[in-house]
């Protein structure tokens, strides 16, 4: 009988599912339902093998899109019984400081995610949305979550504490969180794997950089400092979020332009970031493009995101004491040499190089042959370490 492993990414309005072959780890279908709730039908785009397939779906809930999934598992003879699946894993946004790890979702646990639905009021209900989905679908079927926040609950009290009076952190649980845990821990780990390395032995800075983007670093396996902070808009310049800015802004936005503070929360979530400084999109396709036509506003925005990248490497490589490995990954770290090339140029000084035909040839390595630091492109893969995750707390 087979064994399969189904890795769960529930949105506002869509799902996203991949589903694996144990113990072989090989990805067997994948999906995304979108449009959930805007009308009486969605999207379901999927592929079994290399072609992509599109059809319409009835229904307008999370939990229609879960019984679909089911149905056309067994019409696509993907399961001849809904028993093979043997566990489903849960992309989860926040599970505060009380979930250190990923957990077996029973009952007091599921409990415990809705707690925490107040620091991640716009995820982790739609999280909770697609568990329950499967809890009724599927109720022999252990169910895993795995945070996007556990990864970072190893970060020494000096580096989660924000410099506010520390009651704010002992009655509001105001501290740095962290994101994108899943895969900073899986790149940190292939990229170990690659190098024939253990992950506990290696001081590694791993950058995320997507449309969101994280930096974190980590020593003996464990991520010591983040640069997203009590939410996600903390840290690096994005597509369309600020990053760090002086928070005095924010209260002078209120006082002296009278802007409330859902604008103000608008303007750097949505508004800021590429899209704010270049005026042309948040897409860092667009932007280096511009870039290349030599648009002012572009290379603005460009230099700003590199040289923002560039510091915080730099600090962390100082938080580590050193440092082994430089990975990027995400949309723009696995895809774009030029922002590559810009965050790592100045920095051979400890070590960092980038080999100029190796990074333009899509290579894994793009380090100079004698450089010392090994600056690696790892593709992330949030679903396969979802998976893994479920795999070995249902083995347990
Ligand atoms: P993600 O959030 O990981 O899906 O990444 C989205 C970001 O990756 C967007 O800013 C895209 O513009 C960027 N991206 C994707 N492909 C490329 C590419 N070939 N070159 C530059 N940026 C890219």
């Amino acid at each position: 009988m087979k064994e399969l492993i189904i890795a769960i990414n529930s949105g506002s309005s869509s799902l996203k599912f991949q589903v694996y072959e144990f113990p072989e780890e090989k990805m067997i279908a994948k999906g995304l339902f979108e449009r959930i709730g805007l009308a009486t039908s969605m999207d379901l785009t999927y592929s079994l093998d290399e072609a992509k397939n599109r059809r319409s779906v009835e229904g307008e809930t999370h939990e229609d899109a879960v019984k679909f999934l089911l149905e056309f598992l067994l019409e696509q003879k993907i399961v001849a019984d809904l028993s093979e699946i043997t566990g489903v894993g849960h992309r989860v946004a926040h599970g505060g400081e009380f979930f250190k790890g990923s957990c077996l979702v029973d009952d007091e646990a599921l409990e415990k995610i809705k707690s925490l639905a107040h620091l991640a009021p716009l995820h982790n209900p739609i999280n909770i949305m697609g568990i329950e989905a499967f809890k009724n679908n599927l109720p022999a079927c252990p169910q895993v979550a795995v945070f996007d926040t556990s990864f970072h609950q190893t970060m020494p009290e000096e580096n989660f504490l924000y410099p506010i009076p520390y009651h704010l952190y002992e009655e509001e649980g105001i501290r740095r969180f962290g994101f994108h845990g899943t895969s900073h821990q899986y790149v940190a780990a292939e990229a170990a794997k690659s190098l024939g390395k253990n992950v506990e032995d290696l001081k590694i800075i791993s950058c995320h950089l997507g449309n969101g983007g994280s930096i974190c670093a980590i020593k003996n396996g464990r991520s010591v400092i983040t640069s997203m902070g009590f939410t996600p808009l903390a840290g690096i310049m994005m597509g369309t979020r600020c990053g760090d800015i002086d928070p005095s802004i924010v209260t002078y936005l209120g006082r002296e332009k009278q802007m409330s503070f859902a604008e103000i929360e608008q303007m750097m979530n949505q508004e800021s970031g590429f899209k704010g400084v270049s005026g042309i999109s948040s897409d860092a396709r667009d932007i280096e493009e511009a870039f290349e036509q030599g648009n002012p506003k572009a290379i603005l925005a460009m230099n700003m995101f590199c040289g923002r990248v560039k510091q915080t490497i730099g600090s962390y490589a100082a938080e580590l004491g050193g440092l082994d490995v430089l990975i990027f990954t995400a949309g723009i770290g696995e895809n774009s040499p030029i922002i590559r090339q810009l965050a790592c140029e100045g920095l051979s000084f400890f070590g960092v190089t980038v080999d100029e035909q190796r990074n333009n040839s899509r290579q894994s390595m793009i380090s100079q042959e004698d450089g010392q630091v090994a600056v690696m492109v790892v593709p992330t893969n949030e679903e396969r370490m979802i998976v893994r995750e479920t795999n070995q707390l249902i083995a347990n």
